[in-house]
């Protein structure tokens, strides 16, 4: 393939062109568990920021955890209690489980280990509290004075009405906490009058109790946080969206050009559509971080380009996307630079082989270093570090999402229930009178043709016959390397026990 030029780096060549710092803004709210799809957005953004930084340009990451917002609906996940919950911040409701202080916590927390774990830098901001703190507060002001202009551009621009008392900034009632139903009533300056249609309440409210609409509040974090480039989803971008109104928003009413703008597209898990935590369709971050090495977890997203649509498979498509970084590690691939955290090193030993040779040792460490010098490796520090590093996780994902035909266990033979005829009993025998003690792994492999040819037994039921003998099954992993695995001793015995 040749070499063409990676999305990040013609991306940062772009945004360097134009300025030497940048700071990137994020956004996610934490309305429920933060899933890969919503990654997509750190890691586009932290792949531009390394892009920048290696061409010698300053970058930093800012993400705003959108913890003011109201809650849309119930979602599935929660209970039904949760109903009296709906249109309050998400800041101000209690966590689900009990164990932080809010609802946006509780999401929010993993995430933020997560990307501590994936080596993301970012300067967290809470909405909640920039509202409350009055970091909002001029820009609340000045899209209250300029309400009719940005009315006007919400109308020209995305074509939707505006109502006669539509305002840009939602108070929170102080009756029944809400954020998403009440009305601006009246503005003098620094307080804001409002009525509720939930409740009925009338009151007063100062400009830090309340929050502007999501397309007033995108354009005033631009402002406020100096915003040069940000990352959003597709649906930001549609024709008339809040990326269209924000970008006139800011030149009009803020003053400011808007920011560099990096659209990418949805990820979808793989026969289940997109990914919404509201539908409970996700891998959330927090569980593949645990899963998964991160610089694999890197390179699924890294890989592509934002505006490519990934459709994610955790069980043999990942499997497929490992044997890829795998292989393009040794060619000091682009994707792999910007994937790879910390310092570690690979050896030459494939994910895919540390899981067969992980289930036949039980996963002992020491068992598994030594079917891979049987295997024919050199047992170096570096291969043992990354053994060891990468066996845990190879044992992760095979409990949590490899398919059901690739787990096994070696079985005693008191254990072996199945049936062998008289020519599969053969096809044993002579299997094991043929093995030398060095043979290869291609060796042993091309071994069950021959000798089923000798033997008269087709090679189908000769290799059901080898995986029957030792997993009491009629599959498993490839032969060769799993009888080499397995010792030549140990193969030869067993074949002729049965
Ligand atoms: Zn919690
Ligand atoms: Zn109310």
């Amino acid at each position: 393939m040749d070499r063409i030029i990676h999305w990040a780096d013609a991306i940062a060549d772009k945004i360097l062109e134009k300025k030497n710092s940048s700071r990137i803004a994020t956004g996610i709210t934490p309305s429920g568990h933060i899933h890969l799809g919503n990654l997509r957005e750190m890691l586009t953004a932290d792949a531009v920021r390394r892009a920048i930084q290696e061409k010698g340009g300053d970058a930093e990451i800012v993400y705003i955890a959108d913890t003011f917002d109201p809650l849309r609906k119930r979602y599935p996940f929660l209970p039904e209690e949760y109903d009296e919950y709906v249109g309050m911040p998400l800041s101000d409701i209690p966590d689900p489980e009990g164990c932080h202080k809010s609802y946006s916590e509780h999401f929010l927390e993993p995430f933020i280990e997560s990307l501590d774990i994936l080596e993301i830098p970012v300067t967290l901001k809470k909405a909640d509290e920039m509202y409350r703190n009055g970091e909002y507060s001029e820009m609340v002001v000045l899209s209250l004075r300029n309400r009719d202009k940005i009315a006007r551009i919400m109308r020209d621009v995305s074509g939707r009405d505006v109502e006669d008392n539509w305002s840009p900034f939602m108070p929170q009632c102080k009756n029944c906490r809400r954020i998403n139903s009440t009305a601006v009533t009246g503005f003098d300056g620094d307080r804001v009058r409002y009525r509720c249609s939930n409740c009925g309440f009338e009151g007063e409210n100062s400009i830090n109790e309340g929050k502007l609409v999501w397309r007033v509040d995108w354009p005033a974090r631009w402002k406020l946080l100096g915003i040069d480039v940000e990352p959003f989803g597709k649906d930001h971008a549609a024709a008339g969206g809040s990326y269209d109104t924000g970008k006139k928003i800011a030149r009009e009413v803020f003053s400011i050009e808007p920011p560099f703008p990096i659209v990418y597209e949805w990820i979808n898990l793989r026969g289940k559509g997109a990914m919404k935590s509201s539908k409970g369709i996700v891998v959330p971050v927090r569980e593949m971080v645990e899963v998964l090495p991160p610089e694999i977890v890197r390179y699924t997203i890294i890989r592509s380009r934002p505006e490519r649509h990934i459709e994610f498979d955790p069980g043999l498509g990942l499997l497929e996307i490992i044997d890829e970084f795998e292989d393009a590690f040794r060619k000091s691939d682009r994707s792999v630079e910007l994937s790879l955290v910390g310092e570690i090193t690979y050896s030459d030993v494939p994910f895919r082989h540390l899981i067969v040779v992980g289930q036949i040792a039980g996963w002992d460490a020491e068992r598994i270093l030594e079917i891979l010098e049987r295997n024919g490796h050199e047992i170096t520090e570096t291969l043992r570090e990354d053994v060891e590093r990468r066996a845990r996780y190879a044992k992760a994902w095979l409990e949590r999402y490899a398919p059901e035909n690739l787990k096994f266990r070696v079985k005693n033979r008191e254990e072996i229930r199945s049936e062998f005829s008289d020519d599969e009993r053969r096809f044993l025998r002579m299997y094991a009178e043929s093995l030398q003690d060095d043979m290869s792994a291609e060796r042993l492999h091309k071994l069950v043709y021959d000798v089923a040819e000798k033997a008269g037994i087709k090679a189908s039921r000769a290799f059901q016959a080898i995986y029957k003998a030792i997993l009491d099954t009629k599959h498993g992993p490839r032969a060769g390397y799993f009888l080499q695995s397995l010792g030549i001793d140990f193969v030869r015995k067993r074949f002729m026990e049965i």
